[in-house]
């Protein structure tokens, strides 16, 4: 049945179908989604014919209706589950938000959930309320999630009630109102019509609200790791989102088949974009756990009996992830018969992994194809403009290159021209997911990575003044990240403002200085630092953990990365310590470990 024909069902108590006459892309009735209600409680047999081509990942749920959506810790979701629990859930915070109407015009809805089905469901409901989802992280102490709220200007906190007492006082002292979730326990039945009664969760009257600008509305405000000041609300529009997962589920060929195992916080682009959003789209199912332990993805990756738990065939994480899985593997499966298992088990059961959001060490690269054959696909993305360059999910991924736009996304590498009154650049490199042109002459030169396409996002929230200085006059959103073009595909060298450290005249990476300091055999892992110097501007620093019982001096280092890299990139300092602070992202704050080690001379 096409959406056409929605209108030939009887209407809803609440008043006329209306619906848009052309494209759904631009226009989705929210009474349709009251229609689909009654259409899927009524037609449970037949959801099938629910197939129609919208912008929202919850109006496609029609489709998939009896398919396995969420797997959680406590158990089975189908996508009707999350569809119906949703939709309660949206009367509830149009009724906590005295809108009448239905629609809560764009406010923001603050989440607070564990990894599990509350989140899917209080991120689905906030979107068909009309609303804006705000992500926070259920790890940050409470003066941390009182900026985020009161930064966002959200007027209601969804909240699962375990984190209820954390995020009470601060609701009180802004003013803002908490929902609490009720437990979403999974449905026996599929097929019973009394479910959400039993669960707790009254099916909610129609709502008969009429939203026509779906593809410019806001849809999530996330909140970036600032190394610049304050954290900023990165906004997207659905119609963004909707090209972000759509380049993504091209890209890496999801299907309704592939069922990922999913470990990444979800107040993050790649935890929300790339593990949720892209399998609910296409019908897939997401294997949910509660946090990362090397042990339990171990389990599920190694399963042999699927019964309740569907066979994972895809993986994603940041580097730090699959160091941590090697090190398991290390530890725990030392016997061959076992290693051989492991392989096999991965290699035959398992289509795509994926690693992003950070630097791909080249021994962690090596070490993963060891254990599971697979070539970690490594991809590279911002929370601004979604994912933008990706190796191939077939062809040839170079170590530690990130591949080639994503389709839709247009990209420049160029070396600014500034004068005193005027800024203006060099386009060193163009290209898009076809093709990349290189100015004759410089193939290989380095310069910032410019990205323009549908996928960027449309503003930092409150912030025009921010919003304006992160685009070039000619609207092109500037990453912040020095990358070059070399041997057909594009590299990243690291942050501009941290990871380029120039001394003495030459610009070094600091990735790429990490990289190879990560093949010594005592070092665990390792942060490099450009450092003030007063004669060589900057100098190479480089801030150490080491494996358990090893030792390491200046001159060991040095003499042993002298192999590797240019002497120019040699680190002149070495400073141990107990462990890198990395964030739940598996990114470091350089401009922290540089206040850390140096504090009178760093800003
Ligand atoms: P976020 O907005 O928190 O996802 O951080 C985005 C930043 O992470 C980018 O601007 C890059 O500096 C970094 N990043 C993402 N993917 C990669 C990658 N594959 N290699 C190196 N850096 C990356």
């Amino acid at each position: 049945m096409s959406w056409r024909m929605l209108s030939s069902f009887p209407r809803c108590a609440a008043g006329p179908v209306i619906y848009c006459a052309n494209c759904w892309s631009q226009r989705v009735c929210a009474v349709w989604i009251v229609k689909t209600h009654h259409v899927l409680k009524r037609k449970l047999s037949t959801t099938t014919s629910l197939l129609i081509k919208t912008e929202q990942v919850f109006t496609k749920a029609g489709s998939f209706a009896e398919r396995l959506a969420i797997v959680d810790d406590n158990g089975r979701y189908t996508y009707r589950d999350l569809y119906l629990y949703s939709l309660a859930l949206a009367r509830k915070i149009h009724s906590a938000l005295g809108c009448l109407d239905g629609d809560v015009k764009e406010q923001r809805i603050s989440i607070l959930c564990p990894n599990n089905v509350s989140y899917v469901i209080a991120q689905w409901a906030s979107w068909m309320s009309g609303g804006v989802a705000v992500p926070l992280c259920k790890k940050h102490p409470a003066p941390e999630l009182e900026y985020v709220v009161q930064d966002s200007q959200s007027t209601l906190i969804i909240v699962e009630k375990n984190y209820l007492e954390l995020i009470t006082p601060v609701a009180d002292r802004l003013g803002v109102k908490c929902l609490q979730l009720p437990d979403y326990s999974p449905f026996q039945e599929s097929s019973d019509n009394g479910h959400l009664e039993k669960c707790g969760t009254a099916p909610v009257p129609d709502a008969g609200f009429v939203v026509t600008d779906w593809k410019d509305r806001g849809a999530m405000i996330l909140y970036t790791s600032g190394t610049t000041g304050r954290p900023k609300g990165v906004l997207t529009t659905h119609g963004i989102l909707c090209h972000q997962i759509a380049s993504l589920v091209k890209q890496w060929e999801w299907s309704k088949d592939d069922v990922i195992l999913h470990v990444l916080p979800l107040h993050h682009l790649h935890g929300i974009l790339n593990k949720l959003l892209c399998p609910l789209w296409v019908g897939a199912t997401c294997v949910m756990l509660p946090e990362f332990t090397p042990q339990r993805v171990w389990e599920y990756l190694l399963k042999t009996d699927c019964t309740e738990i569907p066979r994972i065939n895809m993986f994603m994480a940041v580097p730090t992830i699959y160091a941590k899985l090697i090190e398991y593997h290390t530890k725990y499966f030392r016997q061959s018969h076992v290693k051989d298992f492991i392989y096999s088990m991965c290699q035959s059961n398992i289509r795509l992994m994926v690693s992003g959001s950070a630097a791909l060490p080249e021994p962690i690269l090596k070490k993963w194809k060891e254990i599971s054959g697979h070539t970690l696909l490594e991809r590279y993305g911002m929370t601004e403009i979604g994912m933008a360059l990706s190796n191939p999910v077939h062809g040839v991924c170079i170590p530690g290159a990130v591949g080639t736009p994503l389709p839709g996304t247009e990209v420049r590498i160029v070396m600014e021209n500034s004068t005193r009154n005027h800024s203006s650049y060099t386009v060193i490199a163009e290209g898009n997911s076809r093709e990349t042109k290189v100015k004759p002459g410089m193939e290989g030169k380095e310069g910032e990575l410019l990205v323009k396409g549908k996928s960027v996002f449309r503003e930092y929230w409150n912030r025009t003044k921010e919003t304006q200085d992160s685009f070039t006059s000619d609207g092109w959103f500037k990453t912040g990240d020095t990358v070059c073009y070399r041997d057909g595909v594009y590299w990243i060298l690291g942050r501009s403002s941290v990871d380029i450290i120039k001394s003495g005249g030459h610009k070094i990476s600091a990735l790429d200085v990490e990289r190879h300091l990560l093949g010594h055999p005592h070092i665990s892992d390792v942060a490099v630092i450009g450092a003030p110097d007063m004669i060589w501007g900057q100098k190479v620093v480089a801030v150490v953990q080491l494996k358990e019982g090893f030792s390491l001096s200046q001159k060991e280092l040095k003499e042993w990365a002298r192999q590797y890299v240019a002497t120019y990139s040699l680190p002149t300092e070495l400073i141990l310590v107990e462990e890198i602070p990395r964030n739940n992202m598996g990114k470091v704050s350089k401009k922290d470990l540089l206040k850390r080690f140096y504090p009178t001379t760093s800003k």
